[in-house]
């Protein structure tokens, strides 16, 4: 009898279909950062079926990564059992072995393995948050935009709007010019006022001696996090200035960290006071956990990058988690495309608790004019 319930039980677990699909959307104005510029964002969005339910994940790359999900990792889902999530994304990442465990093939495990939990915890009927157990009810996040080809009205109009909505804490980006930094930044404070967190992101545009002259300028106007002041490939570069940067100026980084050596590699060499993850690039929601909890045993406080609504439940599962990102962008296209999305309430995200899995639900209708 047990034998034949458990037969059953792996039956409605097998994987039927994963399908993978890219979506491309439009900048509201073209965007830009201390090191990139850019007209549109894509969605990879991969749907995982097994029995009644099917499971979204997503990651923000390149429409590649949708061809090698469908290509490359899909046949190596398909038949298995759904519940076994360790196991399954520790096969997808064996067989990118000869692709790299990084960049556009981790990109494309990363959405798998979102998938397979947000199908996990719907086939449990639980939102993901009560599945992985909760250490927090709400996310705090920051307001993360001020693109450096903004005007400074711009700037100012958004960066005071999140402070003016109760999100108590935002993020701009410089670096595209830094002889205007210091004014930009300045701008910023002024809309914000002086009670609100203000945070810098310069996506690794300055040169270490650059970086420590603005830091000690950007201290000065009550910044207290510099976002990859040099490149997150310069480990020894970020150390440097992060121990020679005022007290109160934290160094953050972690967004290009792809697996969990990478995470350890920024951990050892000293590289972060705040160290970031990003569950659309780092191995999902697994590993997202993963690098959540390396950073837990550092003692350092742990924060998301981007995809707010797919970072929700995660980071609430996290005792070192801090803040998360309320990426501009992507908070938008989240809105536009999924159903379920909670927009920020006194400057948190909360889960609702009545929705399983992630709570989202792609509205393929809407998104069917940025299909590629
Ligand atoms: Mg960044």
């Amino acid at each position: 009898m047990k034998d034949q319930q458990e037969a059953v039980i792996r039956d409605t677990a097998r994987i039927r279909q994963v399908k993978a699909r890219a979506y491309r959307v439009p900048a509201e104005t073209p965007e830009a950062d201390g090191t990139l510029e850019w007209e549109s964002t894509t969605l990879v969005l991969v749907e995982i079926q097994a029995g009644s339910c099917t499971g979204i994940g997503y990651t923000y790359s390149s429409s590649a990564a949708a061809g090698f999900i469908n290509s490359e990792l899909a046949d190596l889902l398909l038949t298995q059992d759904a519940l076994q999530i360790p196991h399954l994304t520790q096969t997808l990442i064996r067989n990118i072995r000869n692709n790299g465990n990084c960049g556009l093939a981790m990109m494309a495990v990363s959405a798998v393995d979102t998938a397979l939990w947000d199908l996990k915890a719907r086939m449990l009927e639980l939102p993901l948050c009560r599945l992985l157990g909760q250490a927090k009810d709400a996310m705090p996040v920051y307001g993360s935009g001020g693109f450096t080809d903004y005007t400074r009205g711009r700037l100012q109009e958004q960066l005071g709007g999140w402070a003016a909505q109760g999100i108590s804490s935002v993020k701009m980006k410089t670096g595209a010019d830094p002889e205007l930094d210091v004014a930009r930044v300045r701008a910023a404070r002024e809309a914000v006022g002086p009670a609100t967190v203000l945070f810098v992101d310069a996506n690794g545009a300055y040169t270490v001696k650059q970086a420590l002259d603005k830091a000690a300028r950007f201290a000065a106007l009550g910044v207290t996090w510099l976002e990859e002041p040099v490149s997150s490939d310069n480990l020894e570069g970020l150390r440097f200035i992060r121990e020679r940067a005022p007290a109160g100026m934290n160094i953050a980084a972690g967004e290009y960290a792809w697996n969990l050596a990478c995470f350890r590699s920024m951990l050892q060499a000293g590289a972060v006071d705040v160290l970031q993850a990003d569950a659309t690039r780092c191995g999902g929601i697994s590993g997202f956990l993963k690098a959540g909890h390396l950073c837990e045993a550092a003692g350092l406080p742990f924060s998301s990058h981007c995809a707010p609504a797919l970072h929700l439940h995660a980071a609430l599962a996290l005792p070192s988690f801090f803040t998360g990102e309320y990426f501009y962008d992507h908070a938008r296209i989240e809105r536009m495309l999924f159903d379920g999305v909670s927009p920020p309430r006194q400057g948190c995200l909360l889960p609702d608790l009545d929705r399983p899995g992630l709570g989202l639900t792609f509205k393929h209708r809407d998104a069917e004019k940025f299909l590629i």
